[in-house]
């Protein structure tokens, strides 16, 4: 607050400029995922199946309409029948993929792979957006989550705290603090968000950093760089190659010295500047535009928001249209975080989610006839 960014108590409500405290899907400690909270209450329902640890193949067409899914469980092949429709919710990377394999996307791709095209959908698995963090690392006199969890002894307790009274850091979110701000005063609503963590690593799954330290990672909200996803064989067990081309768009270059600029205006402010020791990365010695840049290229990664590759729209690259349904096709809607046009602004769970409930409406008034 002491760099002009004003305190917002509810980033999702009118205002979202502003620095506040993160807000969670969590219930009585634990993160609630959307299986808890939507599947699990439905699991007794006579006219649901659900087939773990299967990996979906290919969707069965039969001229143009869904009819069905080839699908692997354990050494098993196996098929379901569709009555009605079949939606297809497998995420931002694997919904093109299982599109690709079926025949629909482009066709030079699929001529390449050899797949037969059932319907020609030039944007599947284009249009590729994520968030990029920039992950700038302070070294602090403070204790911080590094040091909780950087011994067993302490990790012991950690985990008895919680299963005794829920409490203590095993319920935080890996976030607490969220600041949604402008990289510069020309802009009109904020382009940059902050994910500040009391805990620092080299990445992400590595472990806690041996010295206390907390992690300030800044992303550009709105990326104008595009990235896309191929299969590369015909095998719908071999991962497809992710292109995400981050920093490709030199709109963007600004966005991130601008971004790093910022944290380190906030680490500089009167109340945080006493407890930090050291900027740890990317380090005082990046300075020049040229030089940030090069650091925000070195110390990024995705923020885990990869959305858009079968974007929901009426021109030659959309895939489904306003009700999710893919183009050119019967019996077949894409409802997850692929259908986005362009990436939200903000993290993109509970957005996944809404979009979510309103295929639910949807698709029930569809199917009422
Ligand atoms: C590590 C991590 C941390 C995150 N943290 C946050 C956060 O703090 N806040 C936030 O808002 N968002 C966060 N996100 C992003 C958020 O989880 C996603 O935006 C959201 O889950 C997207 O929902 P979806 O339904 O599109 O895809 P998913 O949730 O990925 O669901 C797709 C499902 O399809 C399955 N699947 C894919 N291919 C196949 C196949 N061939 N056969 C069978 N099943 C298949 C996948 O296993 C998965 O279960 C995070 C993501 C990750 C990975």
């Amino acid at each position: 607050m002491q760099t002009g960014i004003p305190f917002n108590e509810d980033y999702n409500a009118a205002q979202q400029e502003g620095v506040a405290y993160f807000q969670q899907t969590a219930y009585k400690g634990f993160r609630w995922s959307t299986a808890k909270g939507f599947l699990k209450p439905a699991r007794k329902r006579p006219n649901l199946t659900v087939a773990t640890k299967a990996q979906a193949m290919q969707i069965l067409f039969e001229d143009n309409r869904a009819i069905g899914l080839k699908y692997k469980r354990g050494n098993q092949v196996l098929q379901v029948k569709v009555k009605r429709e079949l939606i297809l919710s497998a995420g931002a990377i694997g919904s093109p993929q299982i599109l690709q394999l079926s025949g629909v996307g482009p066709k030079a791709l699929l001529d390449k792979v050899g797949i037969p095209l059932v319907n020609e959908l030039p944007g599947v698995g284009r249009n590729l957006q994520d968030h990029l963090q920039i992950r700038l690392v302070f070294k602090t006199s403070q204790r911080t989550l590094n040091d909780e969890v950087n011994s067993i002894f302490k990790q012991a307790w950690v985990g008895l705290k919680f299963m005794f009274t829920r409490t203590g850091p095993l319920t935080l979110a890996a976030s607490q603090v969220a600041i949604f701000t402008n990289s510069n005063p020309n802009v009109e609503r904020p382009d940059i968000q902050f994910h500040m963590q009391p805990l620092s690593a080299d990445k992400p799954g590595d472990g806690a950093h041996k010295f206390s330290a907390f992690t300030s990672s800044v992303c550009q909200l709105r990326p104008h760089s595009r990235g896309y996803l191929e299969i590369i064989s015909s095998d719908p067990m071999k991962y497809p190659a992710i292109h995400p081309n981050y920093l490709s768009d030199e709109r963007d270059h600004q966005v991130a010295i601008d971004g790093i600029k910022t944290a380190r205006r906030i680490a500089e402010a009167d109340a945080l500047a006493p407890h930090i020791i050291d900027e740890y990365v990317p380090g005082r010695q990046f300075q020049t535009s040229e030089e940030l840049l090069d650091a925000a290229r070195r110390y990024s990664q995705t923020i885990y928001h990869p959305t858009s590759t079968c974007k929901m729209g009426d021109d030659d690259m959309a895939v489904v249209d306003e009700r999710l349904r893919v183009h050119g096709l019967q019996g077949l809607r894409v409802v997850d975080a692929s259908i986005m046009p362009e990436i939200v602004s903000g993290n993109t769970n509970a957005p996944t989610i809404m979009i979510a409930e309103k295929a639910a409406d949807m698709i029930k008034k569809d199917n009422r006839q």
